[in-house]
């Protein structure tokens, strides 16, 4: 159970509902909304109009405070991977096929249902492989290696 806590809209009890009415008559007056769990504002506010209240109050110094950007984050080809579910009418056993889609190189790449189901996974593994041949003075292959790096 969480606890019980009051909504943060600063202006919450301004709005003249039932709900937030309390007192004794001759003595009425309407309070902040207090709940166990609130869908707004990352769970502390009662409503959408309280969530924009406590914005337009304090988003500008919650984002001074926090951190404002003043320069582009960029999402770049090594990082711009998408893990893709695709259905088709061809499929292979009703079975949907996955897919590494990278929009910025306009490049595919196939994948396991296990990489896609699981979070950490999040871009292809690249692996370059290096066929090693050394070749004697008749040019006959004596040596042959596969190097994965
Ligand atoms: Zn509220």
């Amino acid at each position: 159970m969480s606890e019980v806590k009051y909504c943060q809209g600063p202006k919450c009890h301004t709005y003249q509902t039932k709900d937030r009415l309390r007192g004794p008559k001759g003595a009425k007056y309407y309070q902040t909304r207090r709940k166990s769990s609130f869908y707004y504002l990352g769970g502390n506010a009662c409503s959408m109009t309280c969530q924009n209240d406590w914005f337009d109050k304090f988003g500008e110094q919650a984002v001074n405070h926090f951190g404002r950007i003043h320069e582009p984050i960029k999402l770049t080809v090594e990082n711009a991977w998408r893990k893709i579910e695709r259905y088709s009418w061809q499929m292979n056993d009703g079975q949907p096929q996955y897919y590494w889609w990278n929009s910025l190189i306009d490049q595919e790449l196939p994948m396991t249902q296990e990489q896609y189901e699981n979070p950490d996974i999040t871009k292809p593994r690249r692996q370059i492989v290096v066929q090693v041949e050394a070749t004697n003075s008749k040019g006959d292959i004596i040596q042959q290696d596969t190097i994965k790096i």
